[in-house]
């Protein structure tokens, strides 16, 4: 051996003899590694009424007491991908719709402001594009079914304008699903549940692709969804109820289930969702009371003089000082909730669903979407490797995504490949051209596509469908 392969030789054995000796962490595992090599998903954040009421621009540095998000803080905190809510207000009854393309418009406005920095995303693909490019991606869901305004086409036509996901409720029961949020107001009219037409908007969510999102919604109308949902659904924001008792959070049994149906939840940041000492402290009636009455004498002094109605985003302020009168709980609380779904649904199916820009208090250390790698650093600590935290940081979610899009794709093909009647080729059949007898061939050769609900049998018999015919249809969905 040469003086200098010596040398070398000397030089290799000592690096080998010292990492054998200390066992250091490799670095690659260091949480700070971790955090910065995890494709991050948040699925829910309010920013967009900042963008269409403020005229925010996410561009803009922002104190962490005006907004959670922005194009600094998103990077700082390495997210590669958030769920813009389109959250439509139900004081905007009579125009849901035309609030919720507006909110849409607003996302589409901040990528088109920012193109080297962020771009929209549809698809599990487009994220992961998205991310190879260095940019943040946008994607969009619908937070309150009433947004479709009871109409399946206007549901459609959110898809296509590139809603991904929808909340089938908010905190209002609407006509088709009941919410967790109302459920024991005796002068709200309840559905146990889904409706018949509620049950045709999961389908067709199911169809097109349209992640199903049952944050919000009651305890029946979350059981009622998992009957009929063949793809996977997800709670975008919601917590473990056995933790804190907010009856919007997630029974243990509903955790289990949504493993069965393999959805994923994820996890709500917020301080009263997360921590029950925060929640009892913040839900007492007399200060509820004093907070609302506020708001109501601010919204009365605030009016628009259009009749418009005062948007959340001028009163929140109010609320967030409210808020502030009752301690932040500690990070350890929400850590404890991904622990707990993680313990009980499985690491595979939980995620993060932060609701930054809608909530009021959050816990200690969590200011905004940059302390995300607080979240990494403390799963680390109690002992979560780099596969499990990647799972949880959103590799979870973008499983859920890639099955709801295939499952969609298969829908199509299925429907593709039988020409089964659609309920509407029969109305136009009964009004138009054909006899009985003609009717129930076709009924026999094709089959339908469709359920024969109460709803359904009422509308065909008014549009003179013969007992005979009904019955064929009954027996002919495929
Ligand atoms: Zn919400």
């Amino acid at each position: 051996m040469t003086p200098l392969r010596l040398l070398i030789f000397l030089a290799l054995f000592s690096t080998l003899n010292l990492s054998q000796q200390k066992q250091p962490v490799k670095k690659a595992d260091s949480p700070q590694a971790i955090h910065q090599s995890a494709l991050i998903i948040d699925t829910h954040a309010d920013t967009p009424q900042r963008f269409l009421d403020e005229h925010f621009d996410l561009g803009q540095d922002t104190p962490v007491s005006d907004g959670h998000e922005d194009l600094g803080k998103i990077k700082k905190g390495n997210l590669a991908a958030e769920f813009f809510s389109i959250w439509v207000e139900p004081d905007y009854k009579g125009h849901y719709a035309k609030r919720a393309m507006d909110l849409i418009d607003s996302v589409y406005q901040q990528a088109a402001r920012h193109p080297d920095k962020m771009t929209m995303a549809f698809t599990a693909s487009d994220i992961v594009r998205a991310r190879q490019q260095h940019k943040f991606a946008a994607l969009m869901g619908i937070e309150g079914g009433h947004a479709i305004e009871n109409d399946i086409r206007l549901l459609r036509d959110f898809y296509r304008l590139g809603v991904r996901y929808m909340t089938l409720t908010w905190s209002n029961t609407n006509e088709w699903a009941d919410s967790s949020g109302d459920i024991d107001d005796a002068k709200v009219q309840h559905h146990k549940g889904l409706t018949d037409f509620g049950k045709d908007v999961v389908r067709e969510m199911n169809r097109l692709g349209m992640i199903v999102d049952i944050s919000h919604v009651s305890d029946a109308t979350f059981y009622d969804t998992l009957t009929v949902s063949r793809a996977p659904v997800i709670a975008s924001h919601s917590s473990s109820r056995e933790l804190s008792h907010h009856p919007r959070n997630m029974t243990d049994d509903m955790l289990r289930a949504i493993a069965n149906n393999n959805g994923v939840v994820m996890v709500n940041f917020y301080s009263a969702f997360v921590d029950e000492d925060y929640r009892k402290a913040s839900y007492d009636p007399e200060k509820i009371k004093q907070r609302d009455e506020e708001v109501e004498a601010y919204k009365k002094a605030h009016a628009h003089p259009d009749g418009s109605p005062v948007p959340y985003n001028e009163y929140a302020p109010l609320e967030k000082r409210w808020a502030a009168q009752f301690p932040r709980p500690p990070l350890k609380s929400l850590i404890d909730h991904i622990d707990h779904i993680a313990k009980v649904a499985g690491i595979d199916h939980v995620g993060l669903g932060s609701d930054f820009d809608g909530v009021t208090s959050l816990p200690e250390g969590i200011d905004s979407v940059a302390d995300l790698p607080k979240i990494t650093q403390a799963l680390f600590e109690r002992g979560y490797n780099r596969v499990q935290i990647h799972k949880v940081l959103g590799g979870n979610f973008l499983r859920v995504m890639r099955q709801v899009e295939a499952v969609s794709r298969q829908i199509q093909a299925e429907t593709e490949e039988s020409d089964a009647l659609t309920f509407q080729e029969i109305e136009l059949m009964l009004g138009n051209y054909a006899t009985p007898t003609h009717l129930l061939d076709m009924i026999h050769e094709h089959g339908v596509n469709f359920d024969l609900t109460p709803e359904r049998r009422q509308q065909l018999k008014s549009e003179k469908a013969t007992d005979e015919v009904l019955d064929a249809i009954a027996k002919a969905k495929r």
